[in-house]
């Protein structure tokens, strides 16, 4: 009889043991795909502005992060407010999401996209040299330059263009650095005609 209740209880103790585990992995589960959502922008499901912030941070603390050439891309919509104003907001949102996909499809899958604010995006290409990012660029502003966003009820397509400001420099300078070059050069190209 002693036997028995000690397996008894064994058995008691091991089932809830199990159970534990499982609700641990529920919510390791649950964890990582809160974290997941928590990094993403939902419009357009790229990274959002904080998740891109992270992500930098880890190319500067990497092993060798000094050392690599690293490109900031700037991006922003052309003419935004006008598309919003003659098509409609949900057309605006639509045309973000357009965009979004078409960066995506311009770079490889370990490149930093995300949507930085309204209607701008950072791209960041770690390992990369002066002549590629300037092909990344050059290929992102040509593949949205063929969008066309239209209406049913409007008679013409609104073509989309961006702008887009390419900064390069090494780990051993800020991030702010490269953010505020990339940023001076989109401005150079807002100036000079945009897209
Ligand atoms: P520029 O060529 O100089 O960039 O001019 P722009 O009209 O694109 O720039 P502006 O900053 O004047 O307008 C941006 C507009 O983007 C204003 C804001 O209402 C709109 N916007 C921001 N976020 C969203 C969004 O999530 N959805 C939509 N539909 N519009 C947005
Ligand atoms: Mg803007
Ligand atoms: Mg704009």
């Amino acid at each position: 009889a002693t036997r028995k209740a000690t397996l008894r209880s064994q058995w008691k103790s091991f089932k809830s043991k199990i159970r534990e585990l499982r609700d641990q992995e529920k919510m390791a589960a649950l964890h990582a795909e809160l974290q997941l959502l928590a990094s993403l922008d939902p419009l357009t499901g790229i990274q959002n502005r904080r998740s891109a912030q992270e992500a930098i941070e880890r190319i500067w603390e990497a092993k060798g992060g000094v050392h690599q050439t690293i490109a900031f891309l700037m991006l922003d919509i052309d003419n935004f407010k006008k598309l919003n104003d003659t098509l409609g907001h949900a057309a605006g949102d639509d045309c973000i999401k357009n965009v979004a996909s078409r960066i995506r499809e311009c770079v490889r899958d370990g490149d930093i996209v995300s949507r930085y604010g309204g209607e701008e995006f950072l791209v960041v290409l770690a390992g990369t040299t002066s002549d590629k990012a300037l092909n990344v660029a050059e290929r992102i502003r040509t593949s949205v330059a063929e969008l066309r966003m239209t209406r049913p009820e409007a008679d013409t397509d609104h073509r989309v263009t961006v702008s887009i400001g390419v900064a390069l420099g090494k780990g051993d300078q800020t991030q702010q650095d490269l953010l505020n070059r990339a940023d001076e050069a989109l401005y150079l190209a807002k100036n000079n005609g945009k897209n």
